[in-house]
């Protein structure tokens, strides 16, 4: 079989996977289902993610990738007939209401522009009229906008109604700091292939006891069986898994958390070069999507009027090597998306993305106002970037 192996990824995830993360993938292996050790690396794994998140909340990590993280909370919770507020600016956002039907709940849409954060203030009034749900649903990072929404104000004003909050962080976690105990999320969602860079197949979940006590005195029993987090519950006491678990997957995903927990500068860094970024795209005369709320892990440009999305990204692929992405629903072909994320956020391969960026805008004979590599390199060398 032939691997593409020359194409360098910058995409907003899956991203680059590092080499010691892939030789951990391929240690010998045991049968994770009867040899007890494996529980004692399953836990130290799922407690160091615990503590990198900042939170006494038990982790677990289940075989299938972010979305089905997203899909285990709400199965878990959704009750027939369940109000459910559902956050929405931008399209994962608004996703989340899919989920909340399929397990029969009602999805109470709050939906406000997607090229901002959610206002907090405006929520506290929406809050006051109507506040009878039982959790709600906020996306961290929406990746396809990019934007960045403040679950340390969000989630505490929900709290104080006493409605649970589902977080979808798989496009933040680790590309920007979290601490879910501040924050007060009941159940966090992450996935392995964003920024902490393991191959894509694992979603990562930490649950307050809050969430779990919500799953515990249901009336009707969860509707599915690969996405109860229930069952994961006494795995450690009754040395006993719900399924046989992905052990090498398993394994890369401990030796990703060891990289993030050895890596003391890597939220600095990535606010450091999206902040380079998105001042090297301005000034080259690009567009950023966003007015504010930017994440550190993806930068979203619009596609300027006269190039074609499609030719530009295989152009750039093709010619120079290295991937970017569009995006799809209502933004497809309406922006570029700049992955600069895990092992993606260091200063030489975006240096070398944005390289690949000016000349395939060369190529297809559009003028920037000036190379965005140029005047990213001389932004990381002067440290003239505020953090
Ligand atoms: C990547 C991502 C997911 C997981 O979805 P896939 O596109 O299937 O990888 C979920 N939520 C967000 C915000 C993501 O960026």
């Amino acid at each position: 079989m032939k691997m593409n192996k020359s194409i360098k990824i910058m995409t907003p995830g899956p991203t680059q996977v590092r080499e010691n993360v892939r030789m951990a993938r391929s240690l010998t292996t045991t049968n994770p289902d009867l040899d007890l050790t494996f529980y004692e690396e399953y836990k130290a794994i799922c407690d160091n993610l615990s503590a990198l998140l900042h939170t006494d909340n038990v982790s677990y990590i289940l075989s299938g990738e972010g979305i089905l993280g997203l899909e285990a909370a709400c199965a878990s919770l959704t009750e027939p007939g369940d109000r459910v507020l559902v956050l929405d600016n931008g399209l994962f956002g608004r996703g989340f209401a899919d989920f909340i039907k399929l397990y029969g709940g009602e999805p109470v849409l709050y939906t406000v522009t997607d090229r901002t954060a959610i206002d907090v203030e405006a929520l506290a009034v929406y809050l006051e009229q109507d506040h009878d749900f039982k959790y709600a649903t906020v996306v961290h990072c929406d990746t396809p906008t990019g934007v960045l929404n403040p679950i340390e104000t969000i989630c505490p004003l929900l709290k104080q109604y006493g409605i649970l909050t589902v977080v979808d962080a798989v496009s933040s976690m680790f590309g920007v700091e979290i601490d879910v105990d501040v924050c007060r999320v009941d159940i966090l969602c992450g996935g392995s292939q964003k920024a902490l860079s393991a191959p894509p197949g694992l979603t990562m979940l930490t649950v307050s006891s809050d969430a779990l006590q919500a799953m515990e005195q249901r009336h009707t029993p969860i509707a599915s069986f690969y996405a109860n987090i229930l069952t994961f519950k006494h795995y450690y006491r009754d040395k006993w898994f719900p399924y046989t678990m992905p052990i090498s997957d398993i394994y890369g995903l401990g030796a990703a958390l060891d990289n993030v927990l050895a890596d003391t500068e890597i939220y600095a860094r990535h606010a450091q070069i999206a902040q380079a970024v998105r001042t090297a795209a301005a000034e080259a005369g690009l567009k950023l999507y966003l007015e504010r709320d930017y994440c550190a892990t993806v930068t979203v440009l619009e596609v300027p009027e006269g190039v074609d999305s499609a030719q530009f990204l295989q152009h750039m692929t093709e010619q120079y090597g290295i991937m970017i992405a569009g995006c799809f629903d209502y933004l497809a072909g309406k922006v570029f998306r700049l992955g600069h994320m895990g092992e993606g956020a260091n200063a030489e391969d975006v240096a070398a993305m944005l390289d690949a960026m000016d000349k395939t805008f060369a190529d297809l004979g559009y003028t920037l106002k000036c190379s965005m590599k140029d005047v990213f390199v001389k932004l990381m060398d002067t440290e003239e970037v505020s953090l």
